[in-house]
């Protein structure tokens, strides 16, 4: 699904438009002029579905070369392996979270919890995976004609990573951190820290976003900002911010 000239949207599960597995995230492709990129990598129960839909673009697999994990839980980084198997990508994401998906560390990752909650099957693991560079706050790189910028924003998870991309409009590519509408996703498991929110949010300040695109539920292509904006406001006051997501939402993303 084509976002705009420079972003597709080619994975989606039933928290999202619904293109490719149930409990896949929002993949998205980002293509700075032949040279592309993907934004997370889905659940890894249906990799291929994923690469049809980057084909169905009139894009080649073979010309992805990065996959940017925005953190490490199985609906975001389960299909990493087999996705940088099938398009030779190297795989980039926080330096936090890399040990764990190297190691199939899944207490670390929260999906011991998460399975047992019932929001993945009894079967599910997620591949180990080689991670070819590791990031930081502030890390930049390039995509062909887009500018790439990490920003680390833990709080729904330690290692959470976001990626402020510049192109004919700004980017903001949001994992799980924060979603339309200034929502935010704690949970009630491991490495989810309503403190390290409390500490970081103000990350989002400033960002000057067009496009917002979290990893599920709705995006926007303008006017990003207010959102992020809504997002660090309801941190100013004492008690537990309210803007967190909803049941429904919860029960559909990890
Ligand atoms: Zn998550």
């Amino acid at each position: 699904m084509k976002l705009t000239e420079e972003v597709y949207l080619v994975g989606s599960g039933f928290a999202g438009v619904g293109l490719s597995h149930d409990l896949d995230c929002h993949v998205y492709l980002l293509d700075g002029g032949g040279k592309l990129a993907l934004v997370d990598a889905g659940v890894g129960l249906d990799a291929e579905g994923i690469l049809r839909n980057i084909e169905a673009e009139g894009f080649r697999p073979e010309d992805v070369r990065y996959i940017l994990i925005t953190h490490a839980h199985g609906d975001h980084v389960g299909g990493a392996a087999a996705l940088r198997e099938a398009t030779g990508a190297e795989v980039l994401m926080s330096e936090v979270e890399a040990p764990f998906i190297r190691d199939g560390d899944e207490d670390a990752i929260a999906l011991t919890m998460a399975r047992a909650a019932g929001y993945y099957p009894p079967d599910y693991h997620i591949r180990v995976c080689p991670v070819d560079g590791e990031l930081s706050h502030g890390d930049e790189f390039r995509v062909g004609s887009l500018k790439i910028r990490a920003i680390h924003l833990p709080g729904h998870s330690k290692g959470s990573m976001l990626y402020v991309v510049d192109g004919e409009r700004r980017y903001l590519f949001s994992g799980d951190a924060v979603f339309f509408g200034g929502v935010i996703s704690l949970l009630n498991c491991v490495g989810s820290s309503l403190e390290d929110y409390r500490e970081n949010i103000w990350r989002l300040k400033g960002l000057k976003v067009d496009a917002l695109l979290p990893g599920h539920l709705s995006f926007c292509l303008r006017g990003g900002q207010k959102h992020l904006d809504a997002a660090v406001e309801a941190f100013k006051g004492l008690g537990v911010p309210t803007n967190l997501i909803s049941r429904h939402g919860l029960i559909m993303s990890q």
